[in-house]
């Protein structure tokens, strides 16, 4: 029989206490126990990079990013030592490695980090020793022997990227729920496990604000057409399936809703309304290194007019700074933040076929008097930001709007 390579990666949840560690360990030994070989990507202990990231901010509510990745990183190091020492305990021979040690090549962008190229000879070298390799997840090197990471969440891109290096047979994805819902089941208890979801409706909900994959390792897994199973690390069901395309998947309009609570809204009063401002407003924006989501201007009919986009609450304290500066040279009115917003999405590669789904949603929002302050759509999403207490209510209704309670 020929030996299957299956890469398995356990979230922060995963490994939050010894007990879990210990349960990891045993979950690992059972697939070498059955001839394979097995590459492990681990995050770091609970909240861990949360925490760390709180003591950060406490210091310097804007970090220089290098430092912040020298932090975070130690996150991944510390869970895939103690999880090294939990399978050798076992009986069973295990070496854990940092993403530098493992040739994850990155670029050098501190903090959201793109992999460039990984060179698994080390990886290879200790499978043929008959060693289960526990990679530290979320982290590379840079050309100039920095540390990077890979953004939250970038433990989901280590397994996949290594997936592919190492072209796996099998790549899993363990987590604290069975799977991917049609919406967070913390948020809606009569959310439905998807049996399968392709990798373009996954990606679009991870963008969205799905928490449980990491929306660039679903790019990449697409880009390869790498399948993924997003399973829970407590029982033995099976999980989803992510593909590119599956037969038995569910003609639906609406496969899935996202909450995001995440970013913040910046509004720019009074802009002068000519050619030219917002590419010097979002030139400075980007330099800053801050990613820009939805953008609204409305149409003048003073001369002057109202900006109003969205960023990651991470970035607003910077984005602040950049607009306030820019604001002075160029006379625009106030600057006004508002944290209290959410974005919430239904998404469905179905929608492209059927009409009238992005009418229903808004309708369905207007029934419950939730006010809309932004809109966008794509081919396959409709996204809409509103007032952050009412969120989850928001999801409750489409969910059930939308039937996504409902076996199809
Ligand atoms: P991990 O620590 O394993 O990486 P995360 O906390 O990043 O796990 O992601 C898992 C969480 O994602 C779940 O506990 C769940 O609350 C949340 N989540 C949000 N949307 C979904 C969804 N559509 N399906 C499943 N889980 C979701
Ligand atoms: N620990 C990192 C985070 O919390 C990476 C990961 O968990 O995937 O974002
Ligand atoms: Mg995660």
């Amino acid at each position: 029989m020929t030996k299957k390579l299956i890469v398995q990666k356990f979230g922060g949840s995963s490994v939050a206490n010894i007990d879990r560690i210990k349960n990891v360990a045993s979950r690992i030994a059972s697939y070498k126990q059955h001839n394979q070989d097995v590459v492990v990507v681990v995050s770091a202990l609970g909240d861990t990079t949360d925490e760390l990231e709180a003591l950060a901010f406490a210091i310097d509510p804007t970090p220089p990013d290098r430092e912040m990745d020298m932090l975070m990183a130690t996150g991944e190091q510390a869970s895939s030592a103690l999880l090294a020492m939990a399978v050798k305990k076992l009986g069973f021979d295990a070496v854990s490695l940092t993403g530098a040690q493992v040739g994850i090549r990155t670029d050098k962008v501190h903090t959201k980090a793109k992999i460039i190229k990984i060179d698994a000879k080390r990886i290879r070298k200790a499978l043929v020793k008959n060693q289960i390799v526990i990679v530290a997840g979320f982290q590379g090197v840079a050309s100039d022997d920095e540390i990077t990471t890979l953004g939250r969440g970038g433990s989901d891109l280590t397994a996949v990227a290594l997936a592919k290096a190492l072209n796996a047979d099998v790549c899993e994805i363990y987590t604290d729920v069975e799977g991917i819902y049609t919406t967070d089941p913390r948020i809606v208890k009569e959310a439905r496990k998807i049996s399968h979801i392709t990798h373009e409706e996954m990606l679009e909900m991870a963008a969205l604000g799905a928490q449980v994959m990491q929306a660039r390792s679903i790019e990449v897994a697409k880009k390869y057409n790498i399948p993924l199973h997003v399973r829970s690390s407590f029982s033995k069901e099976e999980g989803t399936m992510i593909v590119q395309k599956n037969e038995k998947m569910e003609s639906v309009a609406v496969r899935g809703i996202t909450c995001n609570k995440s970013e913040a809204k910046v509004t720019i009063r009074n802009v002068p309304d000519k050619p030219g401002i917002a590419a010097k407003i979002f030139t400075a924006i980007s330099k800053a290194g801050i990613n820009v989501d939805t953008i609204v201007q409305n149409v003048s009919y003073t001369k002057h007019t109202d900006i109003s986009f969205t960023v990651s609450k991470k970035d607003l304290e910077k984005t602040l700074k950049t607009v306030k500066g820019l604001s002075k040279q160029m006379n625009f009115g106030d600057v006004v933040a508002d944290k209290d917003i959410a974005r919430v999405s239904i998404i469905g590669s179905g929608m492209r076929s059927h009409c009238g789904v992005a009418a229903k949603m808004f309708q369905t929002l207007a029934d419950s008097k939730i006010n809309i302050e932004m809109i966008t759509t794509s081919e396959i999403n409709t996204s809409c930001i509103i007032d952050q207490a009412l969120a989850d209510k928001a999801v409750q209704i489409l969910h059930k709007k939308f039937n996504l309670d409902q076996v199809a």
